[in-house]
């Protein structure tokens, strides 16, 4: 099954994107330090739009498709409305106070710059037959494979890793197995390609206090994975609702930050084609691409998770 469809443009920019990708990393590398990044990242996948016939053999190979869903209406809404006033954007200090709060923030789908230069986005997403658990279930089971982690967004999302695989630990909860890890994942957001490394952390690093509500609140750094650097911030909060679950999504980009080094990760980022950031700050198209990324993916898995949850959500592989 190859991502493909009415987009030739935009495709031709995704393939031509990776195979200038590749030819990078192949002079970024050369013939022999090859052989030294190998042996440092044993395993490193490839990275490729689409499905290939293995993928194809997997047993939730029926929750492919080629297209994502559109996302809710919301969404186009807030983009046609443009960049929210910096005036109403609320500043990432105040994050925590927003979560906590049962109802609902001015505004729960935008995006924006605060005054202290931040790219804010944020994106409801509603998701009737959802339980908030199952979004825990999804970060800790999805980076294992790309192609679990297509399932999510089958036209964007090319490549996914972790950094510490940590199946061989049947007693670890769902939370447990991807808070503090880092996933490593290449994906196309507004037709450009990143290469990013998120790195899930506990919730309360950021003053959310997850016992003042139901449901969970997956958060974690954004970064480049070819550096030790993060420049982002990434949280979705799940919340019960009569029918369901909705997700409260919110990022905030041009934080700068240090990761803990990973040369395996930094190797594997190169071998399958280095894609040097054009700039590790971000503006309001980005920020608006990616609420058009987020409301699309958010939907488009949550209208098969639970069926995906009830099959596979037993399995600690
Ligand atoms: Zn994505």
């Amino acid at each position: 099954m190859q991502s493909q469809g009415g987009d030739t443009a935009k495709g031709l920019d995704r393939r031509t994107l990776v195979r200038a990708g590749t030819a990078l990393g192949a002079v970024a590398i050369g013939a022999r330090p090859a052989a030294a990044v190998a042996s440092a990242a044993p395993r490193c996948a490839d990275r490729y739009l689409g499905y290939r016939p293995a993928d194809e053999r997997q047993p939730y190979a029926k929750y492919m498709k080629d297209r994502v869903d559109p996302p809710q209406p919301q969404v186009p809404r807030a983009l046609a409305a443009a960049a929210l006033p910096s005036r109403q954007v609320p500043e990432r200090q105040a994050l925590s106070a927003e979560l906590h709060d049962p109802g609902y923030a001015p505004v729960e789908t935008g995006f924006g710059r605060t005054r202290s230069g931040e790219i804010w986005v944020a994106c409801l997403t509603d998701m009737p037959r959802v339980a908030p658990a199952m979004w825990d279930w999804w970060f800790a089971w999805h980076s294992y494979d790309g192609a679990r982690y297509k399932l999510w967004h089958p036209e964007a999302h090319a490549y996914a890793a972790l950094r510490s695989d940590r199946r061989a630990d049947p007693s670890l909860t769902d939370r447990q197995r991807y808070r503090g890890n880092t996933s490593y994942v290449d994906e196309y957001i507004g037709g450009r390609l990143d290469q990013l490394a998120i790195s899930f952390q506990d919730p309360a690093r950021y003053g959310i206090d997850e016992r003042r509500f139901d449901g969970t609140v997956i958060c974690g750094t954004v970064g480049t994975a070819l550096l030790p650097v993060n420049v982002g911030l990434l949280v979705h909060q799940v919340r019960p609702t009569a029918r369901g679950a909705e997700m409260r999504s919110r990022f905030y980009l041009n934080v700068p930050g240090l990761r803990g080094l990973d040369p395996a990760g930094i190797s594997c980022a190169v071998r399958r084609g280095a894609v040097l950031p054009r700039s590790i700050t971000f503006d309001l198209r980005f920020g608006a691409a990616l609420l058009r990324h987020c409301g699309e993916e958010m939907n488009h898995l949550a209208r098969f998770l639970p069926e995906l949850h009830a099959e596979f959500g037993g399995s600690r592989s």
